[in-house]
C-alpha cells in the first residue's frame, strides 16, 4: 500500500487533492529522516497549516542535528582523551563483558582492544591476581586499589584501581578500573633503597674504625708514641677515605642534578682530546710517580669534539686514577682516540691485572668492586666508573670496557662529534 493511499484512507473525504499533495510529500520525507538522513530539509508547505508543520519539523531536525554533533562531538573527546591516557582504562558491565578499553590497556596486557570488546574478562585476562581483583571489585561493589605483578617472566608491576558505577547513572556499565604501569618507579625506588643501604655501609666501616681507635687512645694510658701515632695515621686514612666517598657522591649528586641533565646545561666547547689528556696527566701525576706508572699520550688525541671540559677531564682522570691503582709498579697508561662515521672514540689502556669476563657487566654499577680488600688498600670508592659512566652520558655518549686478566683493561668513551 502506498503512502498516499495509506493517508488517504484515513481522511478520503476531508483532504483536497492538493492537501494530500502535500501530505504526500512530508511523508516521503520522514521516510528519508528515518532512514538517517537527517541533513534532509522539508521543503515549504503551501498552505498556512502546512508550512507551520513543516517548519516544526525542520525545527525538530535542526535540533536533533545539533544534539548529535555534540554528542558526537563528546564522543570524539571523550575517545581522544582515553586514547592519549597513559593509564590503561577498562569498563565492565555487569556482566563482566568488557564494554570499553583504550589503547594503554592493549599494551599493557597485551591485547587488541578492537578485538575484546563484548567479550568475558576471563577470555581476554589471562592474569589470574587481576581477574580476582575485578570480580571482587564487581562483586562487592566498593572501589579499591591493589598492586600486583604482572608477569613473572618480566617483573612487571602495575597498579590497579577499581570504581563501581551506580547502576541507576548507568545502566550497563558496572565498573571501571585505571591501570598503571609502575614497573620503573618500584624499580627506582628498590636502587635508591639498595644506595642508602651501601653508602650508609660504606660510611660505617670508616667511621667504626675512627671510633674503635680514638677510644683506644683515650682509653690507653700505656701506649707507646710509636703505638699513638700509628693509631693516629690508621684514623687519618680512615677519615680520608671518608672524604674520599663524600666527594664522589657529591660528583655524583651533581652530575645527577636535574640543573646539568634537563636543562641541557652542559655548557659543551669545541676541545682537542689532547689538552684534556694534558691537564689530567698532570692531575694523576704524583699518584702515578709512586707507582713509577708510565703515562703515554697515543694516536688520535688531536681530534676534538664538543664536551664540557672540567668533566671529561675528571672521567679521564679516573680512568687513569684507576690504571694506576689496578697496574702493577712499572706499568704503563695510554690515552688514545680515534674518529670514525661522525663517532669520536677515546681509549685509556693500561697492561695492569685486568678483569675477569663475568665482573665487567656490573663494573659501572655504584660500588660495585672486583675485588674489595684491594680497592679498598688503594683507596677506591667504588664510584669512580659510576662517574665516569655518568659524565659520558651527559654527553649522550656511552662507554666500554675490554679486559684480558693478567694483560691489561681498556675502557672506551664514545662520543658523537656533532
Ligand atoms: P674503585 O674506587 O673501587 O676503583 P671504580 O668504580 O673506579 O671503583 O671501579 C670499580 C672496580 O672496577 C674496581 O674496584 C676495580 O675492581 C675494577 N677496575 C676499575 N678500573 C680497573 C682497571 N683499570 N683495571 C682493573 N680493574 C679495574
Amino acid at each position: 500500500m502506498s503512502a498516499k493511499s495509506k493517508l488517504y484512507s484515513f481522511f478520503p473525504s476531508l483532504l483536497t487533492d492538493e492537501q494530500g499533495n502535500e501530505l504526500e510529500a512530508i511523508e516521503q520525507g520522514l521516510d528519508r529522516v528515518t532512514q538517517g538522513e537527517l541533513s534532509y530539509r522539508f521543503p515549504k508547505g503551501r498552505t498556512k497549516e502546512f508550512r507551520r508543520l513543516t517548519d516544526r519539523l525542520n525545527t525538530m531536525l535542526e535540533r536533533l542535528q545539533d544534539q548529535l554533533d555534540e554528542v558526537s562531538k563528546q564522543k570524539n573527546e571523550q575517545e581522544t582523551i582515553l586514547a592519549s591516557m597513559l593509564e590503561g582504562v577498562m569498563a565492565v558491565d555487569t556482566e563482566h563483558k568488557i564494554i570499553l578499553c583504550n589503547d594503554a590497556i592493549g599494551q599493557l596486557l597485551s591485547i587488541d582492544k578492537t578485538q575484546v570488546t563484548g567479550l568475558k574478562v576471563s577470555e581476554v585476562i589471562k592474569n589470574a591476581q587481576l581477574q580476582r581483583f575485578i570480580t571482587q571489585v564487581l562483586e562487592e561493589e566498593n572501589e579499591n586499589e591493589q598492586e600486583l605483578n604482572l608477569s613473572a617472566s618480566d617483573n612487571r608491576i602495575i597498579q590497579v584501581y577499581g570504581c563501581p558505577i551506580p547502576r541507576s547513572d548507568f545502566e550497563s556499565t558496572a565498573a571501571v578500573f585505571v591501570i598503571n604501569d609502575i614497573t620503573r618507579v618500584r624499580r627506582l625506588e628498590n636502587v635508591r633503597k639498595d644506595f642508602v643501604a651501601n653508602v650508609s655501609h660504606e660510611l660505617k666501616t670508616p667511621i667504626t674504625s675512627i671510633k674503635g681507635f680514638v677510644e683506644t687512645l683515650l682509653n690507653g694510658s700505656t701506649h707507646t708514641e710509636q703505638d699513638r701515632t700509628r693509631f693516629l695515621e690508621i684514623i687519618l686514612r680512615h677519615a680520608d677515605r671518608l672524604n674520599a666517598i663524600i666527594e664522589d657522591l657529591l660528583i655524583l649528586a651533581r652530575l645527577e642534578d636535574g640543573d646539568v641533565k634537563d636543562r641541557g646545561e652542559l655548557g659543551l666547547e669545541e676541545k682537542s682530546i689532547h689538552e684534556v689528556v694534558q691537564s689530567a696527566f698532570e692531575l694523576c701525576e704524583f699518584k702515578g710517580k709512586t707507582k713509577e706508572i708510565q703515562f703515554v699520550e697515543g694516536k688520535g688525541t688531536e681530534i676534538s669534539f664538543p664536551m664540557n671540559v672540567s668533566l671529561f677531564e675528571q672521567a679521564i682522570s679516573n680512568l687513569l686514577e684507576n690504571a694506576v691503582k689496578y697496574s702493577n709498579p712499572g706499568g704503563i697508561v695510554e690515552v688514545s682516540a680515534e674518529s670514525s662515521n661522525g663517532t669520536v672514540t677515546v681509549h685509556v689502556k693500561d697492561n695492569g691485572v685486568g678483569i675477569e669476563e663475568h665482573h665487567l657487566k656490573r663494573l659501572f654499577e655504584r660500588f660495585y668492586r672486583v675485588d674489595k680488600a684491594r680497592s679498598r688498600d688503594v683507596g677506591g670508592t667504588g664510584l669512580g666508573l659510576a662517574i665516569v659512566k655518568h659524565i659520558v652520558q651527559l654527553h649522550k655518549g656511552w662507554i666500554s670496557v675490554d679486559s684480558t686478566p693478567g694483560k691489561g683493561t681498556t675502557f672506551s668513551l664514545h662520543f658523537s662529534k656533532v
